[in-house]
């Protein structure tokens, strides 16, 4: 029931095409490139791939004259960095939601430090679960703040489903930031 339809999905692919940086338009053109091909729906189900795969499953989506594996490509445009491995929750080759795709050894490494007493928090993005960084989340209300921009397209923007944008903007996490 939350499905959004491809044509709202291609609007809110086309409209995030504001106020960007020249630094960030090469991400971006991908970013919208990337999201055009995967069906964005809301909350924490999965965001499945419609492109091609290869023999596991897993989404081929092309750039810079390389093949990169899909969630790979997810993964990057929520941390701005390559996974060592990008791992599913749930087990969805197919799956592109960047909520249920997690770097195996980032997350090994903070389970272990977790373990071991370091961590030093549970909030913000030193939680082993962090979606966002905690400079993405205040230039997201920063940017949902200058009233151009509605959820949906924060949401698909910053590459983070629409329930986490709304708990960005409702404050309901990441409540110690600006
Ligand atoms: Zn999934």
């Amino acid at each position: 029931m939350n499905n959004m339809t491809p044509e709202a999905q291609r609007i809110a692919i086309d409209n995030t095409r504001v106020t960007l940086d020249c630094n960030s338009m090469n991400e971006q053109r991908m970013s919208e490139r990337f999201w055009s091909k995967v069906s964005v729906v809301e909350d924490s189900r999965c965001w499945l791939w419609n492109g091609s795969s290869d023999v596991n499953g897993y989404g081929k989506f092309r750039a810079s004259g390389r093949t990169i594996r899909a969630p790979r490509v997810a993964f990057f445009l929520r941390n701005s960095r390559w996974p060592n491995n990008a791992c599913h929750r749930c087990d969805n080759p197919r799956c592109c939601n960047p909520d249920h795709i997690f770097d195996g050894t980032h997350a090994e490494n903070m389970r272990d430090m977790a373990e071991k007493g370091r961590a030093k928090t549970d909030r913000g993005e030193a939680h082993w679960r962090a979606v966002l960084t905690d400079a993405k989340v205040i230039a997201m209300r920063a940017d949902y703040k200058s009233g151009t921009i509605s959820l949906y397209r924060l949401a698909a923007k910053n590459g983070c489903s629409f329930s986490t944008a709304q708990r960005v903007i409702k404050r309901t996490n990441w409540r110690h930031l600006p």
